[in-house]
């Protein structure tokens, strides 16, 4: 996986995040997909917490850009980056497609959800997102611990 991190806040490294998101696309995704990818993680005040885009190939993106919103805490940062990485996998995997067609039409596990007329805390993808975040976020800073532990003990 190749990883880039750009505008790295001072209160994260680019070691932290570069950790943060292969343990969360390791989590998610199997390990050839994962091999495959491109992640760019943009820190960026765009008054949002965060975006997930992809400028590759609709039917099989491999290659994302992820925004991530410098003004929130370090805990909030690292559960958005979860979430975002939830909706790299939603279209990594194919269980979300997009079309060029009909932008306002996204396909979910096989059915086709209207973008426009069902509300954003409706979207199954987000509920899939919201769902995953706090687990994904708990489960990091274990692996960071573990990390640490191994590290003290050479
Ligand atoms: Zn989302």
């Amino acid at each position: 996986m190749h990883i880039a991190i750009y505008k790295c806040p001072p209160k994260l490294s680019v070691g932290q995040v570069t950790e943060a998101v292969r343990f969360y696309a390791s989590t998610l995704m199997n390990r050839q997909l994962v091999k495959n990818l491109t992640v760019k993680v943009f820190f960026k005040d765009d008054g949002v917490d965060g975006l997930c885009n992809t400028d590759d190939d609709l039917a099989k993106p491999r290659v994302f850009a992820l925004q991530i919103n410098p003004k929130l805490s370090v805990k909030a940062m690292l559960t958005v980056l979860a979430h975002e990485m939830v909706h790299v996998k939603q279209f990594a995997t194919g269980e979300s497609k997009q079309y060029e067609r009909t932008p306002y039409v996204t396909k979910f596990r096989g059915v086709m959800v209207n973008v426009s007329t069902t509300d954003y805390w409706d979207l199954p993808w987000e509920i899939d997102a919201y769902g995953r975040e706090l687990g994904l976020y708990v489960r990091l800073m274990e692996h960071l611990r573990n990390v640490k532990k191994k590290a003290n003990k050479t």
